[in-house]
């Protein structure tokens, strides 16, 4: 009979969730609106440290809304991190924007300095320059902040930190998602906390959260009627949601703990397989969640080995893996929109695999997974 499959990442609730929802049925406020909202919204707040969130009904939604409040309009150019989800980039297509791809580096496969200043230099001598910098906190990774920093303030090009996989992450002691002139959570099903689907905008000032919210409920202006001189959108937060995500708050330091051991099982697995790196942050000013564990394998260093071998023999073992974030410059979709670069996420993508990395999974889901790899590896 098959063993009971093993995924990559899955809700895990904390108890609390179910009582907050309870507590939204017993007085009614089924809808977008309601105490869970502001309670879930000052945890992010208290949590992060520092800036103003509104909950939204997902990380897309909250990009798409980072990205007008940020002034993008049709025709606008949008610099976007290559090696990232596709949903990074789905909104700037939405406004009629052009994204502008950008190679990683190979330290937190993040913005490429380098890249990123010889496209901004080349899109303004084209007779454009571009609008917003989507930077990615990718896999839990800060980005680079200093350096993209200082190239965003120096050619004055706002950045939207897209930290949807970043949750709990900090970079020499503050927290991921504080570092855009507009950030971005998620909260969807295989994040490190869920509230089934959801996101959050968040920005240091009250006035752009609120801006937030008008826009995400149908731009409703002051009136007794329904008056409206903005476009809406309707992206806020369900009351029921935010339930869970209150409860999730609950949790979510010693989920981060577990997903930090599923880190280090990995790290230890691997410490004899040559060939074979556990992606870890680069040193100790980068903290990260560790949403997911990811490898990259060297098949001139493994005897052949490759990170598709491996996938194949976990998945025989009804076990869950999946390569990196295929770059959104080789997305058919994307393809014909400018890239500058090389091939530092091409090659990660190549190399790359996400493994098992829940902060729910068990010591006999790790026994399961290292006697794979241990076999494999003629360990
Ligand atoms: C999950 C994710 C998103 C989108 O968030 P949703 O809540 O699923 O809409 C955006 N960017 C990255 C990098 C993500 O991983």
């Amino acid at each position: 009979m098959a063993q009971e499959k093993i995924w990559l990442s899955t809700p895990h609730m904390g108890g609390n969730e179910q009582k907050y929802i309870q507590e939204a049925f017993d007085s009614n406020w089924i809808a977008p609106m309601g105490p869970n909202l502001a309670i879930f919204e000052e945890n992010l707040e208290k949590y992060l440290g520092l800036g103003h969130v509104a909950v939204l009904n997902s990380g897309t939604a909250a990009i798409h809304l980072a990205l007008i409040l940020l002034g993008v309009k049709s025709g606008d150019e949008v610099l976007c991190q290559s090696m990232t989800f596709s949903a990074s980039v789905n909104p700037i297509i939405y406004l009629g924007a052009i994204p502008v791809f950008i190679d990683s580096e190979p330290e937190t496969w993040n913005l490429c300095p380098i890249a990123l200043e010889s496209a901004i230099v080349d899109r303004i001598a084209k007779g454009k320059k571009p609008k917003v910098i989507i930077a990615v906190d990718l896999y839990g990774v800060p980005y680079k902040i200093k350096e993209i920093r200082a190239i965003a303030n120096h050619y004055s090009i706002p950045i939207l930190e897209d930290s949807a996989e970043a949750l709990g992450s900090c970079y020499k002691g503050r927290r991921c998602g504080t570092f855009g002139d507009i950030s971005i959570l998620s909260f969807n099903g295989s994040k490190i906390i869920t509230t089934s689907g959801g996101g959050a905008i968040v920005t240091n000032s009250v006035a752009l959260k609120e801006k937030a919210i008008f826009l995400a409920t149908q731009a409703k202006e002051d009136a007794p009627h329904y008056q409206h001189v903005e476009i809406g959108y309707n992206y806020r937060m369900s009351n029921i949601c935010a339930g869970i995500g209150r409860g999730q708050m609950e949790v979510l330091q010693k989920h981060l703990l577990l997903r930090t051991e599923m880190h280090e099982f990995y790290l230890d697995l691997f410490k004899d397989i040559k060939g074979v790196t556990v992606f870890t942050a680069p040193n100790d000013g980068y903290v990260s969640n560790y949403w997911l564990s990811t490898i990259l394998v060297e098949p001139t260093k493994t005897l052949g080995i490759s990170r598709e071998t491996i996938r194949l023999k976990l998945e025989e073992a009804n076990i869950e893996s999946r390569p990196l974030w295929k770059p959104m410059h080789l997305q058919p979709v994307f393809d014909k929109y400018p890239y500058y670069g090389n091939y530092v996420a091409e090659t990660l993508f190549i190399n790359g695999l996400c493994l098992p990395s829940g902060s729910n999974l068990t010591m006999a889901d790790r026994n399961r997974i290292r006697a794979v790899i241990l076999n494999l590896f003629n360990k």
